[in-house]
């Protein structure tokens, strides 16, 4: 069993009452066995004795009102801290679940808009620093409405599922993968060049199109298009983006199913 700070302290206090108890006793039991070795009178005998009397009644009632006032709300404190305590810890834990939640998309479990816009920014403050390459890919689902039109939200929802489970098994621990909303995705990928970034968006694509997703005994046959950028070093992350965002409508204004940069 382990004591609060304040109950230790007041221990200490009743051990210090009761040795104090102890000394009065026993110069109680001194003052009676040499009194006549100090020749004190019988009138300075019970004087004493007064004193002493009135030292184990002030002790008595010290360790009365410790035992009886002072513990109990010593032990009310204890606990209403405890309880304080416990209240915060489930308060913290709770502000990190909904921070987790608010940056969280909660259909496919990957990030969302928001901590992809501040991871955009952030990578793009770090590699201004070291000077490497950052690559940037928005992917949008080709007639995605027709796919919820034909086949129903719940297919849609499964399919949008199937593309966030692809993007994750194919990019790399510290590249952002992110549903930007609807049907569309974005992937940061640091330290890629164009050509790098164009074989790996060329992959993903083909992946997307050869996903085995089934709405009965009918398979969908999904494609994206995708838009590539890479940073120049200097642009916004906004400008960055419009860039990459400019070339996926290329790749939609080509014909859907391709890869533009
Ligand atoms: P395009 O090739 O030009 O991109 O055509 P599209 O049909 O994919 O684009 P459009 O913007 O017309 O339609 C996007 C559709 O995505 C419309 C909307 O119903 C669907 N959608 C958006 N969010 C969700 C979602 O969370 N679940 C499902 N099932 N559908 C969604
Ligand atoms: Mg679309
Ligand atoms: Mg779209």
């Amino acid at each position: 069993m382990r004591f609060h700070r304040a109950e230790s302290a007041f221990f200490v206090f009743i051990f210090v009452i009761m040795a104090a108890g102890l000394v009065t006793l026993h110069a109680y039991h001194f003052v009676h066995t040499a009194a006549s070795q100090f020749q004190l009178s019988a009138s300075q005998i019970a004087y004493i004795d007064k004193l002493l009397f009135a030292n184990g009644v002030l002790l008595a009632t010290a360790l009365f009102f410790g035992a009886f006032f002072s513990y109990p709300l010593i032990r009310l404190q204890v606990k209403e801290e405890g309880k304080l305590r416990a209240m915060t810890e489930s308060l913290s834990a709770r502000s990190e679940t909904l921070e987790q939640a608010a940056l969280t998309d909660g259909l496919t479990g990957m990030q969302n808009r928001r901590y992809f816009d501040d991871a955009l920014r952030e990578y793009l403050h770090e590699f201004r620093r070291i000077g490497k390459p950052v690559g940037l890919m928005i992917l949008d689902l080709d007639h995605f409405k027709q796919v919820n039109d034909t086949h129903g939200h719940d297919v849609g929802d499964e399919v949008l599922r199937a593309v966030a489970k692809c993007l994750k098994d194919l990019t790399r621990y510290h590249d952002v993968v992110a549903r930007l909303g609807g049907e569309e995705f974005a992937v940061v990928t640091p330290n890629m060049n164009v050509e790098s970034l164009q074989r790996f968006a060329e992959r993903i694509r083909k992946a997307i199109a050869t996903m085995p997703i089934m709405a009965g005994n009918v398979r969908l046959r999904i494609t994206a298009s995708v838009g590539l950028a890479v940073w120049d070093g200097k642009e916004s992350a906004e400008a960055f983006y419009r860039r990459a965002d400019r070339q996926l409508y290329e790749a939609k204004s080509l014909g859907r199913n391709r890869v533009c940069a």
